[in-house]
């Protein structure tokens, strides 16, 4: 199987056409990926600046511009979003303020997707791609799924979206192998009380693991 540059692989039966606020952008792949890059192309329509018809792009089978690897667009894994406003290759196409709300964006999906407007090469602020493997991306989906859950607003000094943000930034982690969970074990909770805090992350947690198996929230297997 022929995979784009960032390792998903093209194939033709994975995709779904993904439209926001009545804008079609074509094909995106389907799964977690699609509810990821959908999440990214509805703040960025509610947070950035509204989506423009026939200027948002997906799916498109081609490689990257002067080289022979395939591009991100050829397996349905990057958006890009109003390329007349933003064009290849232009700087500074957004306001400092709009800069910021697209970077809150990408940094509230731990890593799974990255924005063209950081390239260091050709620049590219139209663009959007999932820059992460098929768990990485899983765990920013169920996190995006949570949060439509709870019905809570984005809003990071809610307690209940930091606690989910908590504990999904914990479980990638702990796949990482970078660190530990900080939750108390039984047996240091045998010698010590739970802090509040402590608590509330746990009964946040406790709440989405029940939540998840009971209403079926994460029903898609794993695409690898
Ligand atoms: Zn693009």
């Amino acid at each position: 199987m022929t995979n784009s540059q960032n390792g998903w692989p093209i194939e033709p039966a994975a995709r779904t056409p993904l439209t926001v606020a009545g804008v079609l952008f074509g094909d995106v792949r389907s799964g977690d990926v699609f509810t990821v890059l959908q999440y990214v192309a509805t703040r960025y329509h509610n947070e950035v600046e509204h989506l423009i018809g026939g200027t948002c792009g997906a799916y498109n089978p081609r490689k990257i511009p002067g080289s022979n690897t395939w591009s991100n667009h050829a397996s349905a894994t990057a958006i890009d979003c109003n390329w007349q406003r933003h064009p290849l290759g232009a700087r500074g196409t957004y306001t400092t303020a709009q800069r910021a709300k697209i970077v809150d964006i990408v940094n509230s999906l731990d890593g799974a997707v990255r924005w063209g407007g950081v390239y260091t090469t050709t620049v590219d602020e139209m663009h959007f791609e999932i820059n992460a493997d098929a768990k990485r991306v899983r765990i920013a989906a169920l996190k995006i799924r949570a949060y439509a859950q709870t019905g809570v607003p984005v809003d990071w000094s809610n307690p209940t979206v930091q606690a989910i943000n908590f504990f999904f930034s914990e479980a990638y982690r702990a796949e990482q192998g970078k660190a530990k969970t900080p939750y108390p074990s039984e047996a240091v909770l045998k010698t010590r009380a739970a802090t509040p805090q402590e608590k509330a992350d746990r009964a946040a947690r406790n709440a989405f693991i029940f939540t998840s198996h009971v209403d079926g929230v994460d029903p898609e297997p794993v695409d690898e």
